[in-house]
């Protein structure tokens, strides 16, 4: 079979295909309508590949069942794990996604890669450092004037790729797969609807990383600090002695906010508080923070530092009620990930049999595997292989597309061999 042409083949159909997300929207789900666009074209193409179970659901979450093909009553095919393989529609909302029209440059020999639809804006190599490791290959980008949406087609592309190879070679063995579409990822409710039990998978990957050969399997441990305060309003003709200022002591308590602990002065492994919205008037204040830290140790001392603030500023001003809340957001998913080390091993192994040398990610950030897995369904998230996501500049090697297909294939050929020992519920 070829690979390479039939995953591009895909690529370029689905980005043509406009499912962009809308942020703030809370009267439907999903987002857009047109999202249900790529989601029926999916149903439709997962029918011809012959699918059981495929199902459109009427939040338009596309899922569909891959049976096992191991001999019945083999001693391997009762204890396979069902693998989940998970991918979103949706693309940026920030972005137009809008007739999205793919360039493939062909043989890529080093130098800018120039965008008929943004002339004198390249994608520079400089800016780019990725790109010189895809000399000889072919690139795909759009013409500069959308994104091009490889976050997250690439990752349907790979997982239709995958299920056609199978139906094309039917002894190649592979584990029960379910598979998984879903919507408005990009406005973070990608799995809002999602019923993780009647998906009915033991484990599950996102294939929605950039770049080739990641496993990202943690995320930041996520709260949001919201600091109140009270003041004391006067006419301000008359209010010597008497006026309690809570904007003056909302300016002065994000000011003391340490400098080494910003989101714009951090970076890695480094926690952040965020303050990033305040409203209110001399009467009262209110500040939320976010809180990141890759650990909850972390996080309760980034905690400490928000009440050591308020605890300075009140003794300064004792006329002034001040009080925090904290609200838990997300947490690390490699606090589930670490009770079932053979979902990222495997994925490290596989990884490993297409040539390619595994690193493992984490993300400054959330992403719909954390909730999975802390509802159960341990789901760590794979390279996809484009890069420069969410911008007009987005590109993807076809050989991203490729080796993550190859990965996805060897990622299935280990589960039949090893299984999963420490399944939950197992
Ligand atoms: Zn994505």
């Amino acid at each position: 079979m070829d690979i390479r042409g039939e995953v591009m083949e895909r690529f370029l159909r689905y980005v043509k295909i406009d499912t962009q997300s809308k942020e703030g929207v809370e009267d439907r789900y999903p987002s857009t309508d047109k999202q249900h666009d790529l989601a029926r074209l999916l149903v439709s193409e997962l029918e011809e590949l012959g699918l059981d179970d495929v199902c459109m659901d009427t939040y338009g979450y596309v899922t569909a069942t891959l049976p096992q093909n191991l001999p019945a009553g083999t001693r391997a095919a009762s204890r396979l794990p069902v693998v989940g393989l998970l991918a979103h529609m949706d693309t940026y909302p920030e972005v137009s996604g809008k007739d999205v029209k793919p360039v493939v440059h062909r043989d890529y020999q080093g130098g800018p890669l120039e965008l008929a639809g943004a002339p004198g804006e390249p994608i520079r190599p400089e800016d780019n450092p990725d790109l010189a490791r895809y000399t000889g290959d072919d690139i795909i980008t759009s013409d500069g004037t959308t994104l091009l949406g490889a976050d997250d087609k690439a990752g349907i592309a790979e997982i239709m790729t995958l299920l056609s190879w199978y139906r094309q070679d039917a002894t190649i063995a592979h584990p029960r797969i379910r598979v998984g579409f879903t919507p408005d990822e990009e406005v973070s409710n990608g799995t809002k609807y999602f019923d993780v039990k009647a998906f009915g998978a033991d484990v599950a990957y996102t294939a929605d990383g950039s770049g080739m050969a990641e496993v990202e399997d943690e995320t930041f441990c996520a709260d949001t600090a919201v600091v109140t305060i009270k003041g004391v309003d006067v006419h301000p003709g008359y209010a010597k002695g008497k006026m309690v200022n809570a904007v003056r002591l909302a300016a002065d308590f994000i000011a003391r906010l340490p400098a080494a602990n910003l989101p714009e002065t951090t970076e890695g492994r480094q926690d952040y508080l965020h303050p990033y919205q305040v409203s209110g008037n001399v009467s009262q204040v209110t500040i939320t923070i976010l809180v990141r830290s890759f650990t909850e140790d972390g996080l309760k001392k980034m905690e400490q530092v928000i009440e050591g603030i308020r605890e300075e500023l009140n003794r300064a001003e004792p006329r002034a009620t001040m009080r925090v809340e904290v609200k838990e957001s997300y947490r690390n998913m490699k606090i589930i990930l670490d009770k079932h080390p053979a979902v990222v091993r495997n994925a490290e192994e596989a990884i490993r049999r297409v040539g390619l040398d595994p690193k493992r990610m984490a993300i400054r950030g959330g992403t719909d595997g954390a909730r999975l897995s802390f509802e159960g369904l341990p789901t760590p998230n794979l390279s996809a292989g484009g890069y420069n996501f969410h911008s007009r500049h987005e590109w993807i090697p076809v050989q991203g597309l490729v080796k993550a297909v190859e990965v996805l294939r060897a990622l299935m050929e280990v589960y039949v061999e090893r299984g999963l020992e420490d399944a939950p519920g197992a």
